[in-house]
């Protein structure tokens, strides 16, 4: 089967009925790059780029910042890049960075971490805007920021980057063609305000590490929960569906870029519920194109409106029955 995933490197992930999916790889540091061709796959739809900081003794900076973000995307070439801003704090804390002012957190998951902490500390994101900016010179520079909860973070964070290109550009630095700004959608809230969202964004990715775990109200991960809240319940997948269908009626392209989209079950239900990115570790982009090229969304479309309105429970088995059914 390894050999078979192998192969499936050149193999473009599109369905019989010729619905094009992008599979993409979320990375988070130089040795992940190598899996770009390995896999074959669309690009990465997930830097994460607090890994950089994890791994480091002392703040990185700028210029490392800046080297790393350019061999990215030197390696991604033609392909799409999407950088996350930092995602520190919470458990993912910074040995070089003072978090615990208001002392120890009892809920770091919900805590001081990623675009808050990243707002509130903003030295931090003014040098990583300019790091990004002046890597992606002469290309374009997908951005997205973590955790975002309420749109006016989003524009708070939007404002900055934009802030740093204009510096950059008045002292003659040459800019990237253009910068698409977009918000993971992993904080429940903001699907509540996704008209007011929309607009703003250029793309959105959907979390759903953390977004199940909040949905749930499930530490993403206690080995006691695991089993016990399906990525198939009816609540996630009609959670999903809704924000889905709004984003696409209002044009925004959406991704998933959370560990669900890279098992080939849960990958055909978010397919079924109209996506057509996917972010995933790179040990599923073969499981995930094979699954892909067996697939009719056309009927799996239909099924899942179906099943979803009027749900027995988790829809795994009915699903499995689905794709069994239909050779997938
Ligand atoms: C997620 O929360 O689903 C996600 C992709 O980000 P991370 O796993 O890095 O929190
Ligand atoms: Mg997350």
């Amino acid at each position: 089967r390894r050999a078979a995933f192998a192969q499936l490197r050149n193999e473009i992930p599109i369905t019989r009925d010729g619905h094009r999916v992008q599979v993409m790889v979320n990375a988070g540091l130089r040795d992940d790059l190598a899996a770009l061709d390995l896999t074959g796959a669309d690009g990465i739809g997930l830097f994460r780029t607090e890994f950089q900081f994890l791994v480091s003794a002392t703040l990185p900076q700028r210029e490392a910042q800046r080297r790393l973000y350019k061999d990215v995307l030197d390696a991604a070439g033609d392909r799409a890049v999407t950088f996350r801003t930092v995602d520190i704090g919470g458990d993912k804390a910074l040995p070089y960075l003072n978090h615990d002012e208001e002392g120890e957190e009892e809920n770091p998951a919900m805590g001081w971490r990623a675009l808050r902490l990243a707002l509130d500390r903003n030295g931090l994101m003014k040098a990583q805007a300019r790091a990004l900016i002046e890597a992606g010179a002469g290309r374009t520079l997908n951005v997205m920021f973590p955790m975002v909860s309420e749109p006016w973070e989003f524009d708070q964070a939007r404002a900055l980057f934009e802030t740093q290109r204009a510096w950059l550009a008045a002292r003659g630095r040459k800019m990237p063609s253009e910068i698409r700004y977009g918000a993971m959608l992993e904080v429940p809230a903001l699907a509540e305000v996704l008209d007011i969202l929309l607009p703003r964004v250029d793309f959105l990715s959907i979390g759903t590490n953390d977004l199940t775990q909040f949905l749930f109200a499930a530490d993403r991960a206690h080995p006691k929960l695991a089993l016990r809240y399906d990525w198939l319940s009816p609540s996630i997948l009609r959670f999903l569906k809704r924000v889905i269908d709004q984003a696409s009626a209002a044009g925004v392209p959406v991704a998933v870029c959370g560990e669900m989209g890279g098992r080939p079950l849960e990958a055909m239900a978010l397919i079924g519920l109209g996506i057509d990115r996917l972010s995933i570790t790179p040990a599923a982009v073969g499981p995930i194109k094979a699954m892909v090229r067996s697939l009719d969304r056309a009927p799996l479309v239909e099924a899942m409106a179906g099943l979803l309105a009027n749900p027995h429970g988790p829809l795994r088995d009915a699903l499995t029955e689905w794709a069994v059914r239909h050779s997938v």
